[in-house]
């Protein structure tokens, strides 16, 4: 099988459309017809090194397609169906994944670190070379080999451009609200940082029946949108003081929950000193793992529960199809995500307005 995909040869170098082969599917390997697949800024993270990959590797972690082929022992999908790509493939057995905690799976762990799918088999290559997955997936491409647990099935009506979103941005968004804080109706909810990640957990908050729920962004422009997608109250810190303006707005105590999804030292701290106590505080955003972080020591105190969350403790399986399915239901909102559609062979300029910060999302389609 041979197809186009945008190949990462090294940090920092321009990503290039070379055509691509994939070896034959093992047992569980499904084949993927890629349809659409969005530019997150982990994609960003890889090109620019601060997310170690092995490489020449193909990224894209948000990848919507028709199953195409799969392997001898699949059951989940057949050839025909619409799928979403799950960035996090897991066995449902292991340590973690008996103690609810699927992206933490023993055995798909590795995928990720080794730049495969699962197993030692390499299924990529160019001219002759060994190409590495991103993610266990790989979606910047005509199509994508992934594990079975990676294939979710979701409704043939969802296209496939506003498909893809569900598995990243989205997934994380809401389920930071809905699955890992669990926030309950009539809850206040903070969120700091209004990219594709916070805007969902703003949704998330709409769909938990939360109020008020207060956005928080340097970009009015992102505050706006956060605003049609439900937050009641938006506050730019370049111009507000956030801290005291939220107090205002809960009654003088802090909110309920507050979610950080800006990344680094200075949401994570106006997440902190805005939330009540006894508040439950998401960790979403990401900085370099390597990078100490300061922060003031009385703002973790007061019972407050603060967990780091990579994927809104997501269970694709009933995520996915769930999300789909509010969606076409006109409760949560995916068009008003999407700045920009764009050829594979735009990739690079794609990549230029997530470093910019002008994009939410752009997506890449395919014919
Ligand atoms: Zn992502
Ligand atoms: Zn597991």
């Amino acid at each position: 099988m041979e197809f186009k995909a945008a190949v990462l040869e090294r940090v920092g170098a321009p990503l290039v459309v070379r055509t691509v082969k994939a070896a034959p599917l093992g047992p569980f390997d499904v084949g993927v017809r890629i349809r659409a697949s969005g530019l997150c800024h982990t994609d960003l993270e890889a090109i620019l090194g601060s997310v170690a990959t092995p490489m020449p590797v193909v990224l894209g972690h948000e990848g919507a397609g028709v199953v195409d082929a799969v392997g001898s022992a699949v059951s989940r999908v057949k050839p025909g169906d619409h799928v979403v790509c799950s960035w996090n493939p897991h066995c449902g057995h292991c340590f973690y994944c008996e103690r609810d905690l699927p992206i933490l799976c023993d055995q798909h762990i590795g995928a990720h670190r080794d730049g495969t799918i699962g197993g030692d088999r390499p299924l990529l290559s160019v001219d002759g070379r060994v190409l590495h997955h991103f993610m266990a997936l790989s979606s910047h491409a005509e199509y994508a080999v992934v594990n079975e647990a990676s294939a979710i099935a979701v409704p043939k009506e969802i296209p496939f451009d506003r498909a893809c979103l569900i598995g990243c941005g989205v997934m994380t968004g809401v389920g930071g609200a809905v699955r890992m804080a669990k926030v309950t109706p009539g809850a206040s909810a903070l969120v700091v940082g209004c990219g594709a990640v916070g805007l969902n957990v703003v949704q998330g908050a709409v769909i938990a029946r939360a109020e008020p729920i207060i956005a928080v962004d340097i970009s009015d422009t992102r505050l706006a949108l956060a605003r049609r997608l439900g937050a009641t109250d938006t506050l730019n810190p370049t111009r507000d003081d956030a801290v005291a303006r939220v107090r205002q707005l809960t009654g003088g105590r802090g909110a309920d929950f507050a979610f950080e999804a800006g990344g680094g030292e200075a949401p994570m701290q106006l997440a902190l000193e805005a939330a009540r106590p006894g508040a439950t505080i998401v960790i979403l955003g990401k900085t370099d793992p390597n990078k100490q972080v300061a922060l003031r020591f009385g703002s973790l105190m007061g019972e407050k529960r603060i967990v780091r969350s990579s994927y809104g403790n997501a269970r694709p399986q009933r995520d996915f199809p769930w999300l789909a399915r509010l969606y076409l239901d006109g409760k949560l909102k995916l068009d008003e995500l999407i700045d920009r559609r764009l050829d594979l062979e735009q990739i690079n300029e794609g990549f230029a307005g997530v470093k910019s910060g002008s994009l939410v999302r752009a997506v890449i389609t395919f014919a």
